[in-house]
């Protein structure tokens, strides 16, 4: 059984211990000790990382059979590292690792607590991630107030210093305590103690005073079915952000040029010229179009009883040569056949109420032609086909089914 020296000192950097079994883990090697100050990943905490006779230790994680932690290597065991079953070894953890993980585990104990005592709200879940610590409540309704109080509250408990001890009890003990959480074994168990504030079994790794976690700030909060889910920062992390939000704010006003604090009233106003300069371009261009639609109209051919407009635009917007289309069809005795080259052939055929052509067997000869298909109705049927290419011979096709179509009516 590996004693595990961070039980009772979290503080501890550096080890003297003796290695009792060497294993081959996957495609990695790990040792097992007979003392150790190394964290196994557990509880909602990751593991810790460092070295071993200078050896990296990239991951540890408890044998299941045993609990053993396994200390997994980062390259295979050389000789002459020191590392064969019954060598000594001396042990160093990363500790700005370890102590941001105390202080992420130990503001959640805080947080936590404050959440039964501003909301009867439970956490049922813990997560400390390499950026993010998450907590889940059972509790669906928790309102902004609620989280801002708790939020208070765990820093209030940060501000007063109060010292966090964490010792073995024994049953009879454990069970006279306010736990927040009933321990999952009725044995000897290790609880965790925020001086007169939070009691929970827990075998993770604190901070000894209040003070250390610095601060606590809840970033998200999400409802999750009957839970909800609290994203919070603490410490080194929770400053981070805050130089973060910090920098963002002020590239944002020295853009804006104005103060940090008319930030909102600055975006507010540039919504409302955004929204007025789209409503005046949308005005300038239905006139472009409505402008465009005349002189198409005007350059039309006549051919029988109609007046046709034919012609294929580059790279356009399809939306604004239908509108072209139905503008010119808006005059009596006209038909647009008209066609766009993009990264595919667009093909847009109208035609005037007053005219009786039908424009779908036109347009579908025509998309035939190009490599694709269409539809519509029989004053405006729209479609497209991938052969480029064929875009012009399409468009000259569907003038010869035209007059066909107008000579075939004149007949009859
Ligand atoms: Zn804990």
């Amino acid at each position: 059984m590996t004693e595990r020296l961070y039980y009772p000192d979290s503080y501890l950097t550096t080890f003297d211990a003796q290695v009792v079994e060497r294993l081959a883990l996957n495609d990695s090697q790990a040792v097992v000790l007979d003392r150790s100050a190394f964290y196994p990943t557990g509880g909602g905490q990751p593991h810790d990382t460092g070295t071993l006779n200078g050896m990296p230790v990239v991951d540890v994680v408890e044998r299941e059979e045993d609990q053993a932690p396994l200390h997994i290597l980062a390259s295979a065991i050389k000789p002459e590292s020191g590392l064969g079953t019954g060598e000594q070894v001396q042990g160093v953890i990363d500790w700005p690792r370890r102590f941001d993980h105390m202080q992420q585990h130990s503001g959640q104990h805080l947080l936590s607590q404050a959440f039964v005592q501003i909301a009867k709200a439970d956490t049922v879940g813990f997560h400390l991630s390499l950026e993010y610590s998450t907590i889940d409540l059972n509790h669906n309704a928790m309102s902004d107030v609620d989280i801002a109080d708790a939020e208070a509250l765990a820093n209030q408990i940060i501000f007063e210093d109060r010292s966090i001890i964490a010792r073995f009890v024994e049953p009879g003990e454990a069970a006279a305590l306010p736990l927040r959480k009933a321990p999952p074994t009725k044995d000897w168990v290790r609880i965790v103690q925020v001086d007169g504030f939070d009691w929970s079994a827990c075998g993770g790794t604190h901070v000894a005073r209040t003070g250390e976690i610095g601060l606590i700030k809840v970033v998200r909060s999400e409802r999750r079915g009957a839970e909800t889910r609290i994203t919070f920062l603490c410490g080194q992390r929770a400053l981070a952000h805050y130089h973060m939000l910090n920098s963002l704010t002020r590239d944002l006003a020295t853009r804006l040029t104005v103060g940090v604090e008319e930030l909102p009233e600055a975006i507010e106003r540039l919504q409302t010229e955004g929204r007025a300069a789209r409503k005046e371009r949308d005005r300038l261009c239905q006139l472009l179009l409505d402008h465009e639609a005349v002189a198409l109209t005007s350059s039309a051919q006549v051919i029988g009883p109609a007046s046709l407009v034919l012609k294929t635009f580059e790279a356009r917007e399809v939306g604004e040569v239908r509108q072209l289309a139905t503008r010119i069809a808006s005059q009596p005795g006209h038909v647009a056949l008209l066609g766009v080259r993009g990264a595919k052939a667009q093909l847009i055929f109208a035609r005037s109420e007053d005219l009786s052509y039908d424009m779908r067997p036109l347009l579908q000869a025509a998309c035939r032609m190009v490599g694709g298909g269409g539809g519509g109705g029989p004053d405006l049927a729209q479609g497209g086909g991938p052969h480029t290419d064929h875009l012009d011979g399409a468009l000259q096709y569907a003038l010869d089914l035209l007059t066909q179509q107008m000579e075939n009516a004149r007949e009859a």
